[in-house]
């Protein structure tokens, strides 16, 4: 036999990637499929839009068997299965709305080697039945998506992935394959440890995304901010925009869609079928905004995603940096918003001491998601850094595109812990805030907060660098909150270093997307609208009037610029009312 009739030479691997479409692999495709074809087990940790799919994809039709792909979302599956179909590809579905004599139509299938590629979702997997089914057909190997999930709680948490354990059980020797957009070490650890991966290969994908500029910035009317953001940066485009609970994901919805913003919503609560409806009408209209809790996006088929905005905190840097990793997956440029502030902090920690109940490996990687967001410098170095990269400032964040002013807040710190002690830490956050600045509120009265010493002591700070820098205190763990209800707070012994200066606090201003009403953008379009109808023998491209309305140029030349056309032509005209500004 030459090496060309060997199925599994890279070559013949080679010549199936064209026929799907590509002329190269992507970064670490070739090593991963190698390594599977080798039967050996594997970790392939890239970036959402990695090409992970294409790893099991070649591998499964260049071996013998049918390669079983667990997969955690129906209609991402059924998407895939009916792409691979129209490509001529052996793929198959295995989920729970098959009736009984289809599922044996599937067993028989196995059984005659007519499927190269099972999908299906960890639970059907695990059911008794399937398995059996699939300890009589040969199995190439189990692929993994989304492999996190096993270590991993919270909204879109699979109980399922937990016991995933077994395939190694009942499979043996067969390789496995774990993949995972984003898995930190302990995640790494975790991941081969319960799935009992033998000497896995690790392969493990840059985690920088430049293409996708990150903003970070305090909450204030946190909507507005929201409509601000899409108005002024992303009008027209598609977004994601994650809030913590159902609710909110339905009401902002709707409010979005009062403001003339198409908007749709998504959340673990709502049917399958109208999952795979809004998914599809995300996935083929464009400037549609998804409105969604975290178990929106996962393996997410669509690469035009503009922006992503969080409008809680999510539970971990995982989970936000694979977030916003469903951005700009097309290499084009794209935008991250966070907007949060003390509350959301202190949100986030209740959730995880008093609903989550989560174990010290998750609090301790909150405490790590808090302290780099209250870090200073580079954002995108931050965050790398914990994923174990290094890299020089990027220039694509709010801290590298506007630098920031530093505050040395170490006596404004010392005031706090002074008020912690006097009182206790009995007193709320907002409480303390509101004596350190001399405000004779209700809450102030009613602790007699006027009458101690440190009234009044702190009106150096408004109460936004006060919060920034209770956070900070929480985040570096100088503070913590030892329980909720009743609210107590903890000096930690770090603190007795700030209290005597030997270490200090400094803070870098922090970073505002504006929450002002914009010229409500109907309006624009109208008055725009009618001037173009009046501007005889000049006429944009419907695309021309698209750019206007969203960047609104301050000046004919501006105008010029954004639409190709002479300054001279432009000027020309009569301008209305919204350019009577223009120079
Ligand atoms: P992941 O599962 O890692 O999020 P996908 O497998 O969905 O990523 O792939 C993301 C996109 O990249 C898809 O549109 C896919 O067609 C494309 N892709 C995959 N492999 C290649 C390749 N070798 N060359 C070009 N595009 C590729
Ligand atoms: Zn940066």
């Amino acid at each position: 036999m030459t090496l060309l009739d060997n199925p599994l030479s890279m070559e013949r691997i080679k010549e199936l990637l064209s026929q799907f479409g590509h002329q190269d692999f992507l970064p670490l495709q070739q090593e991963a499929i190698e390594t599977l074809v080798n039967g050996q087990d594997l970790l392939l940790i890239s970036p959402t839009g990695g090409g992970k799919s294409l790893v099991y994809q070649l591998s499964a039709l260049r071996l013998e068997g049918v390669a079983v792909i667990v997969c955690p979302l129906l209609a991402l599956m059924s998407q895939q299965v009916e792409k691979l179909k129209s490509m001529g590809v052996r793929a198959e579905f295995l989920n729970s709305t098959l009736n009984p004599g289809e599922q044996d139509d599937l067993a028989m299938g196995l059984r005659r080697k007519s499927i190269d590629l099972l999908f299906l979702s960890p639970e059907k997997l695990l059911q008794p039945s399937v398995m059996g089914i699939l300890q009589h057909s040969a199995v190439a190997f189990v692929a993994i998506d989304e492999a996190h999930c096993i270590a991993q709680w919270g909204e879109g948490f699979r109980p399922e992935y937990g016991s995933l354990g077994k395939i190694r059980e009942e499979f043996g020797a067969v390789p496995i394959v774990a993949m995972s957009g984003s898995a930190d070490a302990k995640t790494q650890k975790q991941i081969i440890n319960s799935l009992s991966l033998h000497e896995p290969k690790v392969l493990q994908h840059s985690f920088n995304r430049e293409n996708i500029e990150i903003n970070i910035s305090q909450k204030k009317l946190a909507k507005k901010q929201l409509l601000n953001f899409i108005l002024s940066q992303c009008y027209g485009e598609s977004g994601i925009v994650y809030c913590r609970s159902r609710k909110k994901v339905e009401t902002l919805s709707a409010w979005l869609n009062s403001q003339g913003i198409k908007s749709l919503f998504f959340h673990a609560n709502i049917s399958e079928q109208d999952k795979a409806a809004n998914m599809k009408v995300f996935t083929e209209q464009s400037g549609v905004v998804m409105v969604a809790t975290s178990a929106f996006g996962m393996g997410l088929d669509f690469n035009a995603v503009r922006y992503v905005v969080h409008m809680d905190l999510p539970n971990s840097l995982e989970s936000y940096y694979q977030e916003i990793g469903r951005a700009g997956r097309d290499g084009l440029k794209a935008k991250a918003l966070l907007l949060y502030g003390l509350q959301d902090v202190l949100t986030l920690l209740q959730f995880e001491m008093e609903v989550n109940l989560a174990s010290v490996d998750d609090q301790a990687r909150t405490y790590d998601f808090i302290r780099i967001l209250e870090g200073r410098g580079c954002r995108r170095r931050l965050m790398l850094n914990y994923f174990g990269e290094k890299i020089e400032d990027c220039g694509n964040c709010d801290r590298c595109l506007a630098k920031k002013k530093e505050h040395n807040l170490t006596i404004a710190a010392q005031k706090f812990l002074s008020l912690l002690h006097k009182t206790k830490g009995t007193l709320t956050i907002s409480v303390m805030i509101q004596i350190l600045l001399g405000k004779t509120t209700k809450a102030v009265k009613e602790v007699r907060g006027q009458e101690m010493k440190l009234f009044a002591k702190g009106q150096e700070i408004n109460e936004v660098m006060w919060k920034s820098l209770v956070r900070y205190l929480i985040s570096h763990q100088y503070i913590a909150i030892y329980q909720f209800m009743p609210f107590q707070l903890l000096m930690l012994e770090k603190a007795k270093a700030l209290l005597t200066s030997k270490t200090q606090v400094i803070l870098q201003e922090d970073t505002y997307v504006p929450n002002h009403d914009v010229a409500p953008f109907e309006d624009y379009k109208k008055q725009l609208f009618s001037w173009h109808l009046e501007c005889e023998g000049i006429s944009f491209s419907s695309k021309q009037l698209d750019l206007i309305v969203r960047h609104q140029p301050k000046s004919f030349a501006a105008m010029s610029r954004l639409t190709g056309i002479a300054i001279h032509l432009i000027k020309k005209f009569e301008p209305p009312v919204y350019v009577a500004s223009l120079d």
